[in-house]
């Protein structure tokens, strides 16, 4: 089965995004993906899956889908699948929220995903105030860690 994801990549700007080529209903799952390799720190295009576990993803132009503080899909690493938050339309960039995934980032930057509710600067949810997390799907590895931080406050 054809991975129905596509890579664009926008020469002015330099970037490149993540677009579906069809539409999926909310809770629809994009597809599955897995480890190419496992690091034990983050690096700038690995996902943090566990407390101490950071992989590069399979199918690859998993590694292209950007960060928006109102994402359209969750990368679940209990179930190690892409899901849809809500219905996506054929052509809309995936987005993912990456404080849902990462505790640190390598990489921290200023976000300008037009959402009334953007952070701007986006780094791991440990540099987040924690009110900015709600509404948020987390990964459990993410709710783990705020727990005990707020603990150790
Ligand atoms: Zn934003």
């Amino acid at each position: 089965m054809a991975l129905p994801l596509e890579v664009l990549h926008d020469e002015q700007l330099g970037q490149r995004s993540l677009r579906s080529l069809r539409a999926f209903a909310a809770g629809e799952v994009l597809t599955p993906f897995r480890a190419l390799a496992t690091y034990d720190r983050p690096a700038q295009l690995t996902l943090q899956v566990s407390e101490d576990e950071h992989i590069t993803l399979l199918p690859s132009v998993l590694t292209f889908t950007n960060h928006s503080c109102h994402p359209n899909a969750f990368f679940d690493v209990e179930q190690w699948q892409v899901v849809a938050l809500k219905p996506i339309a054929a052509g809309e960039p995936i987005t993912f929220f990456y404080p849902s995934t990462e505790w640190t980032m390598a990489e921290p930057f200023d976000c300008a995903c037009g959402s009334p509710h953007c952070l701007r600067r986006i780094a791991g949810a440990s540099q987040l105030p924690e009110h900015s997390l709600q509404g948020q799907r987390l990964n459990p590895h993410i709710t783990r860690l705020l727990q005990r931080a707020s603990r150790q406050r």
